[in-house]
């Protein structure tokens, strides 16, 4: 190893610090930057063990549930000890995370995302990661998310399928220029119903927290792309995306999700 001025964390982040993508100066952009990580379920969890292994310097992760036994094959930060206990997620997860890297801050918020709460929980980072399991949820979210000027990356697991597209706002599309609203409930499978490979939702955060490593430490852009990923024939599709200049969100910045309803 070169004996090159030290990071934070000394030695810790040698391996990330070594790859020239990131380097000690993306290493040091992480440590200064902060997410928020919306949802800490399947996606939410791997997010989030991998955005506090890799030294981003403030966590909030923000989720409403306890965990439960069928939580365990599919969300990572959790174990046994958690089920018995009831442990909200929020709270458990920054207790094994602390864990895991005791030099960074972990903010747990035990909290219903809705249109009262959003706008501040934004505006507590520099970038959201989805890691909600729900559509309404993301509709809010880039409601505020384009609102405030902040990036995000999109993510979503079905069975072993999945989305992932980094929304910069004011450069590329946001998720309604891709989905004008938010599919009908009836309509929409969910993994409770359909069911869920652990490894598929480990795959979509692995390219989410790839998309926020890129905008936290500026990397350059190399296009606005929605990737399709089906890991059971493991492929990943990526389709160009495009900004709609009609779009409610970011053409009109009519933020309609956050209004009361
Ligand atoms: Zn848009």
């Amino acid at each position: 190893m070169p004996a090159d001025t030290p990071s934070p964390g000394g030695a810790r982040y040698a391996r990330h610090e070594a790859l020239n993508l990131i380097g000690q100066a993306g290493q040091r952009k992480l440590a200064r930057s902060s997410v928020l990580v919306l949802g800490c379920g399947s996606i939410g969890s791997a997010q989030a063990m991998l955005l506090a292994r890799a030294g981003v310097g403030r966590l909030i992760l923000a989720d409403r549930d306890y965990v439960q036994l069928y939580n365990l094959p599919t969300q990572l930060l959790y174990d046994d000890n958690d089920v018995k206990a009831r442990a909200p997620k929020a709270a458990a997860a920054a207790s094994r995370l602390r864990a895991i890297n005791p030099e960074i801050t972990i903010e747990p918020a035990v909290i219903d995302v809705a249109a009262a709460n959003i706008e501040e929980l934004v505006g507590r980072a520099d970038l959201v990661i989805d890691g909600a399991d729900n559509f309404e949820t993301r509709f809010l979210l880039n409601d505020a998310a384009v609102k405030a000027g902040k990036p995000w990356v999109y993510g979503g697991v079905l069975g072993v399928d999945g989305m992932v597209m980094a929304v910069r706002p004011g450069q590329g599309p946001c998720l309604r220029c891709l989905f004008d609203l938010p599919p009908a409930d009836a309509r929409l499978p969910t993994c409770d119903a359909f069911g869920v490979l652990n490894a598929a939702a480990v795959w979509v955060a692995s390219l989410q927290v790839t998309e926020a490593v890129k905008i936290l430490t500026g990397a350059p852009q190399d296009g606005h792309k929605l990737h399709i990923l089906d890991i059971w024939g493991g492929t990943v599709a990526p389709v160009l995306a495009e900004r709609r200049p009609g779009c409610q969100c970011c053409g009109r910045r009519n933020f309609e999700f956050l209004k009361p309803a």
